[in-house]
């Protein structure tokens, strides 16, 4: 990543931390080459830079899924609420024009497809199957939860899921990111792979791959 892409994501708003982003950056260059990526949750574009610089150099496509009227915590009055996303004509938030800034700054517009979508109904016909597959959206248990069931079963063998905000312990933050994490683990389809600050990274087994914790 160059330092001109960088310096565009340190100005990009976002709720993101940089060795989260670079996480992010790393593994969509090695699942771009397996197939299209995808995020829900784009925000104003810090996630979308990342994991779309990833997917440029791969030769790959990042769909990037958001209603963008946000979540519950960024309406007006709520603690992560920033008047800058506010469209007064519409009377609601609308966070689509930073988010195409940020991808024309990026020079990520032959790269990122933009959904602009709630995450169920994108994925109610959707039958590609995906590389990567990044979940940063809603919080609440059901939003998480619906997130992580419709896309789930798009990810290829071999391809990645990868779920933000994860808090072991429940003092430091909600509870439904890590709830899906675990859900996915449990399946026994995934590798666990190293976390980078809250960021949790599986690796969907390839076809034929047993698991390590295989009786024998
Ligand atoms: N990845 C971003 C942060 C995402 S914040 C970053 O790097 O900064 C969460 C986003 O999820 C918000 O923009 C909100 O509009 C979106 N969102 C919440 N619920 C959603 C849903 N059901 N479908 C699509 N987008 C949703
Ligand atoms: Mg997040």
């Amino acid at each position: 990543m160059d330092d001109r892409l960088t310096g565009l994501i340190d100005r990009t708003k976002g709720f993101l931390d940089k060795e989260e982003g670079f996480r992010l950056y790393t593994v969509a260059r090695d699942a771009g080459r397996l197939g299209p990526c995808l995020e829900i949750g784009s925000y104003c574009g810090k996630s979308t830079l990342y994991l779309g610089a990833g997917c440029r150099e791969a030769g790959s496509v990042l769909f990037s899924v958001d209603h963008h009227t946000g979540s519950e915590e960024q309406q007006p009055g709520e603690g992560y609420f920033d008047p800058e996303t506010y469209d007064v004509r519409q009377g609601r938030m609308d966070t689509f024009p930073l988010f195409r800034k940020a991808l024309i700054q990026g020079d990520l517009e032959d790269t990122v497809v933009p959904i602009v979508s709630k995450s169920a109904v994108a994925a109610r016909r959707w039958a590609t199957p995906l590389g990567l597959v990044f979940i940063d959206g809603g919080h609440s248990f059901p939003a998480a939860f619906t997130d992580y069931q419709s896309w789930v079963g798009h990810i290829m063998p071999g391809g990645y899921l990868m779920v933000h905000d994860i808090f072991k312990n429940p003092e430091e933050g909600g509870q439904a990111p890590y709830y899906v994490y675990q859900k996915a683990l449990a399946s026994g389809l995934f590798h666990e792979l190293p976390m980078t600050k809250t960021l949790g990274v599986l690796k969907r087994l390839a076809c034929g791959e047993l698991p390590e914790d295989l009786p024998k």
